[in-house]
């Protein structure tokens, strides 16, 4: 953008095409700024849909799942095939759309693609995965068997940290299994959602099978308030998780929410230091730490915390911070001012509360250059349990030690944590690693692994307040919730006309 010119306006996706309705840029009564985080500079407005936007999406999407709940699965399977063909093709247009919004480096945005076709894959084999049961003759001449049908209208509702991923975790499965998918992305970065509808529209998809609508709070509640709308499926923090799951189960849709996390990585002293210490480095600041699954506190079991947290700190020195799109970049902004600024004021309170401030990403030259919404990667060591910094979810390159005096402590204070995502464990001993994944209260478990991120046909899910609902995401879960069970008992007249019973039958038997 240049000048005084109004900024582009990001539109919704209905019925097959761009929409922006009456409103034009400059002139949106709701909107939100989409802003590129490497300079703070604005890229776009994003319209935020209200109820009669949101009624001519779902409206359009139910009467569109009137045809497609009839197409065959060879014919939904042809889509995804093609889909997951354009957009392995396109991940590069794709990486730098969401790079320009989110910040995050090209190598991460290539990541979340790669994990998003994943998914995509497995979706391709639904024709397996929808298979049912058939039991001949269950009862004489009566034949028993399994369905699972598609449930109409689902939404989707998904954070600014994986654009493209987690919509992805969501959308193949809910279309294979023959739903049409209403997909609300961030306000923050919205672009990924309309690059993917393209796709999808250019696989082949029939208009009005998904749809994307911008917006905030009041659009995401006039998605739950729909009565065409039959399940959701959100990812963001926990509030608005508790909410969504609370709101939509009370309007009687299903609803799987996943929520925040506070993922911690215990450090046993029989580990090997070299890998614990690049795994806490590339997963506590990967992607500036915007991921759910990051590393967020590392508990070390002396008397390995002295070295432990200097080999940490070691490896911090190496960390390029600088724009996403700098192939010499390690680690980009975060998304927005607001958010970077919420982040940074956690290493001072953290420092007021008596923790000690290993590295100060405060001080990096980033942040000093004044540009952009930069937060070098910060370590914080003596960190106790009653801290902020502790206790909240940061969400940004802020890495927490905490020591503890035994494993004990450790697995102790991992399962009191309110969060269950991920945690994840370093150590050579097999018996300890072994009662770790048994005991810990997590519903992802790394072993020398520190982002347990389960691959397609696992489904991801955390426990506590990292999940508010019964499924998981993606895998065999994510089947289970966009489809239905039908069980049909049947019988037919014996052709070769031997008697059945000669008079209704009123028993129960
Ligand atoms: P967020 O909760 O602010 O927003 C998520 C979605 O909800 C967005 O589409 C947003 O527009 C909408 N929303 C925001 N406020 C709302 C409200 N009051 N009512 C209704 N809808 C609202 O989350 P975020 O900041 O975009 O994403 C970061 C959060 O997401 C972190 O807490 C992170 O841990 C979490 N997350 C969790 C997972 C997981 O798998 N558990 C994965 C990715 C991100």
């Amino acid at each position: 953008m240049t000048g005084d010119a109004a900024p582009a306006s990001i539109p919704h996706w209905i019925g097959g095409k761009p929409y922006l309705g009456e409103q034009s840029a400059g002139d949106l009564a709701r909107s939100g700024h989409v802003v590129n985080p490497a300079t703070g500079g604005l890229s776009a407005e994003v319209p935020f849909a209200d109820p009669t936007v949101v009624d001519l999406a779902v409206a359009g999407a139910a009467d569109a799942w009137g045809s497609w709940r009839h197409a065959s699965i060879a014919e939904r399977t042809r889509v995804l095939f093609r889909f997951r063909e354009l957009l392995h093709g396109a991940r590069d247009e794709l990486a730098a759309v969401i790079t320009a919004e989110h910040g995050k480096t090209r190598a991460d945005a290539l990541g979340e693609i790669a994990r998003g076709i994943d998914v995509v894959e497995f979706a391709c084999g639904v024709g397996d995965l929808l298979r049912g049961g058939f039991s001949e003759n269950a009862s004489s001449g009566v034949d028993t068997y399994s369905l699972r049908q598609p449930l109409g209208v689902v939404v989707g509702i998904t954070p600014f940290n994986f654009p493209a991923m987690v919509p992805l975790w969501m959308l193949p499965l809910a279309l294979a299994c023959g739903n049409a998918f209403v997909l609300k992305p961030s306000e923050k970065d919205p672009s990924a959602a309309l690059f993917l509808a393209g796709l999808l529209a250019d696989a082949g998809l029939p208009d009005g099978v998904f749809s994307v609508v911008h917006g905030d709070k009041e659009t995401v509640d006039a998605l739950l308030q729909h009565e065409l709308v039959k399940a959701v499926s959100f990812v963001g923090s926990t509030p608005v998780a508790r909410y969504v799951y609370e709101r939509g189960t009370s309007l009687g849709k299903r609803v799987q929410a996943l929520g925040g996390a506070k993922n911690h990585m215990v450090v046993l002293p029989d580990a090997d230091l070299e890998a614990a210490a690049d795994a806490a480095v590339s997963a506590g600041f990967g992607s500036a730490g915007e991921r759910c699954m990051a590393v967020s506190v590392v508990v070390a079991v002396e008397p390995v915390g002295d070295e432990l947290v200097a080999r940490i700190a070691e490896r911090i020195g190496t960390i390029n911070v600088g724009p996403g799109d700098d192939p010499a970049s390690d680690m980009g902004p975060l998304v927005t001012k607001a958010h970077r600024d919420r982040v940074a004021s956690y290493v001072a309170g953290a420092a007021a509360d008596g923790a000690r401030v290993v590295v100060d990403g405060r001080a990096h030259a980033r942040v000093e250059a004044g540009e952009g919404f930069y937060l070098g990667p910060t370590l914080l060591d003596g960190v106790r349990p009653k801290m902020a910094c502790y206790t909240d979810e940061i969400f940004g390159p802020v890495l927490s030690v905490v020591r503890a005096a035994s494993y004990d402590e450790a697995i102790e204070l991992v399962s009191s944590s309110p969060y269950g995502n991920g945690a994840a464990i370093f150590t050579n001993d097999g018996a300890a690693a072994r009662r770790f994944q048994h005991e810990v209260e997590a519903g992802m478990v790394g072993v020398n692994v520190p982002i347990p991120v389960p691959v397609a046909y696992y489904p991801f899910g955390g426990w506590k307040a990292s999940l508010f609902g019964d499924l998981h995401a993606y895998g065999r879960d994510g089947v289970a919730f966009y489809t239905r069970g039908k069980v049909v008992t049947s019988r037919w007249p014996d052709p070769a006309g031997r008697a059945g019973p000669g008079r209704p039958q009123l028993g129960f038997r």
